[in-house]
C-alpha cells in the first residue's frame, strides 16, 4: 500500500465532490465525524440568514412566513428519507435522551403487564440512564431494566419483556446489529423494539418501515452534520400512531396549540410526540446541513465508508510500529458501522498526541481509541497521512509526555 494506491482510490471516488460542501480546518485530518460532523457551507449560510434576516428582520412573523412552526415536521421528513421511513412518522425534536423518555413511556403504556425493558450492557449510557430514571419514576413493577450480553439477547426475549432497546451500531466497537432479524425475533414474542440510530443515520442505509421497526431515535450532530447540540429525531411506526400517547404532552403536541384550551388533546399523528417550542436556530442549521444528502445515495456513502475503514485497517496491519494497537471492531465489513475502535492501554494519551499533530480522533473509556470515517469529506489520502502520523506518535514514544495524559472534561 502506498500513497499512489490512496490517490487511485480518490480518483475513482464517486463522492469526491461532496468534500467541497464542507468547511474543513487546515492541517487537520478529521476522524471524529461520528461525534460531531463538520460544518457544511450551506449550514453556515443558513445560520446567518436565520439569525440576521429571519430573527433580526422578520421577528415574530417568521413563525408563519418562514414556516418555523412546521420545522419539526419538515426537517423530520428530510431525515425520514435517510432512514427508510414513509411520510408522517418522523419528527425532529429534543435530544435522544428526551425522545427516549417519550418513546419508552409510549411503549410501556402499549405493553401493560410486561415490566421489562431489555437492553445490552454495552449500550450507550444515556439510553440505560433514561430507563433507570423511568424505573425510579414508575416503580419496578411497571418498569425494570434488564441487561444482557449480545450473545444472550435472543434467549432473553420472553413474555415479561415489553421493550427491546438497542443501538443499531455499538458506539464503542462499531459492531452493527441485524435490524430486520432482531426486530422480527422480538415481535415473535410480542415485544416492541426501539432502535437508537445515533451511529448509523446518514452513513448506513436504514429501512425502518421495511424492517417493521416500532420506534427509533437518532442524532442530528453526528453523521447528519447539524452542528453541536443539534436537535435529534424520533420515529413512530404508522400502525402505532392511533393508539400511542406520551406523558411530555406540551402545547406543541396539542391538536390546536393556539386555541389555548385548558385540556390537552393530542395532535393527530406523530406530532403528538412534540413537547415544547422548537429550537429554530439550530433546527434551521440542521435543515440546511441535510441538503448535502441530495443527489447522492446511502449505498454510495456506505460503500465509501467501508472502503475507507478497510484501507485504514490494512495500513495499520502493514505498519511495523503500530503492532500494539488491537482492533476490537469486526474485521468483516458488513458487520461494522462507520468507525473503528482500537484498544491500547494508553489510548487517552495516544489520542491527545494525535490531536496535537492534527489527526482528530477520540477516546472512549477505559482504553479505546476511536476513529470515525465520514465519507462525505474524507479522502483516501487523508487516511494514508493519518496512519503516517500515528506511526510518528508510536515510534517516537511522544505520547508518553505528561501533558498528553491530562484529562479534559470532554474526551
Ligand atoms: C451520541 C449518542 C446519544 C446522544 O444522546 P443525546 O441525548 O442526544 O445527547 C445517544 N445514544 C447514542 C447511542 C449515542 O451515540
Amino acid at each position: 500500500m502506498s500513497i499512489q494506491d490512496a490517490q487511485a482510490l480518490d480518483r475513482e471516488d464517486s463522492l469526491a465532490n461532496t468534500r467541497g460542501d464542507f468547511y474543513l480546518p487546515q492541517d487537520t485530518i478529521y476522524l471524529d465525524g461520528n461525534s460531531l460532523g463538520c460544518l457544511p457551507v450551506r449550514a453556515r449560510e443558513r445560520a446567518r440568514e436565520v439569525v440576521e434576516q429571519q430573527w433580526g428582520g422578520d421577528l415574530i412573523k417568521s413563525w408563519n412566513t418562514h414556516n418555523w412552526i412546521d420545522m419539526p415536521v419538515t426537517v423530520g421528513e428530510k431525515i425520514a428519507k435517510l432512514i427508510g421511513a414513509a411520510p408522517g412518522q418522523t419528527l425532529c425534536c429534543d435530544s435522544i435522551s428526551v425522545n427516549l423518555f417519550k418513546l419508552l413511556s409510549a411503549a410501556l403504556l402499549l405493553q401493560r403487564g410486561r415490566p421489562v425493558v431489555l437492553s445490552t450492557r454495552n449500550n450507550f449510557p444515556t439510553d440505560l440512564y433514561m430507563v433507570q430514571g423511568m424505573e425510579s419514576f414508575l416503580g419496578r413493577d411497571r418498569c425494570q431494566l434488564q441487561l444482557c450480553g449480545y450473545e444472550e439477547m435472543e434467549s432473553a426475549l420472553n413474555e415479561q419483556v415489553a421493550v427491546l432497546l438497542l443501538s443499531h451500531v455499538d458506539f464503542r466497537s462499531g459492531q452493527i446489529f441485524d435490524m430486520r432479524r432482531i426486530t422480527e425475533a422480538a415481535h415473535a414474542k410480542g415485544i416492541l423494539v426501539i432502535w437508537d440510530l445515533a451511529h448509523s443515520a446518514g452513513v448506513i442505509p436504514i429501512e425502518l418501515d421495511a424492517c417493521k421497526v416500532d420506534f427509533a431515535v437518532g442524532c442530528g450532530y453526528k453523521y447528519l452534520n447539524g452542528g453541536p447540540g443539534a436537535p435529534a429525531f424520533l420515529y413512530v411506526a404508522q400502525r402505532h400512531l392511533a393508539d400511542v400517547c406520551q406523558p411530555l404532552c406540551g402545547w406543541m403536541g396539542h391538536k390546536a396549540p393556539f386555541d389555548f384550551s385548558q385540556h390537552y388533546k393530542p395532535a393527530e399523528g406523530v406530532s403528538r410526540f412534540l413537547s415544547g417550542t422548537p429550537p429554530v436556530i439550530s433546527m434551521s442549521v440542521l435543515d440546511a446541513a441535510l441538503d448535502v444528502f441530495e443527489g447522492i445515495t446511502l449505498a454510495q456513502i456506505r460503500n465509501k465508508s467501508l472502503a475507507l475503514s478497510s484501507f485504514f485497517i490494512r495500513l495499520i496491519e502493514q505498519s511495523e510500529s503500530l503492532g500494539e494497537l488491537s482492533l476490537i471492531s469486526p474485521r468483516e465489513p458488513a458487520l461494522r458501522g462507520s468507525h473503528l475502535a482500537y484498544q491500547h492501554s494508553a489510548a487517552y494519551a495516544v489520542c491527545q498526541a494525535l490531536i496535537a499533530r492534527g489527526v482528530v480522533a477520540d477516546f472512549r473509556a477505559p482504553d479505546i481509541l476511536r476513529l470515525g470515517f465520514s465519507p462525505l469529506y474524507l479522502r483516501f489520502v487523508d487516511i494514508w497521512h493519518s496512519v503516517r502520523v500515528m506511526e510518528t506518535v508510536f515510534s517516537s514514544g511522544i505520547w508518553r509526555e505528561a501533558a498528553y495524559s491530562e484529562k479534559s472534561r470532554v474526551t
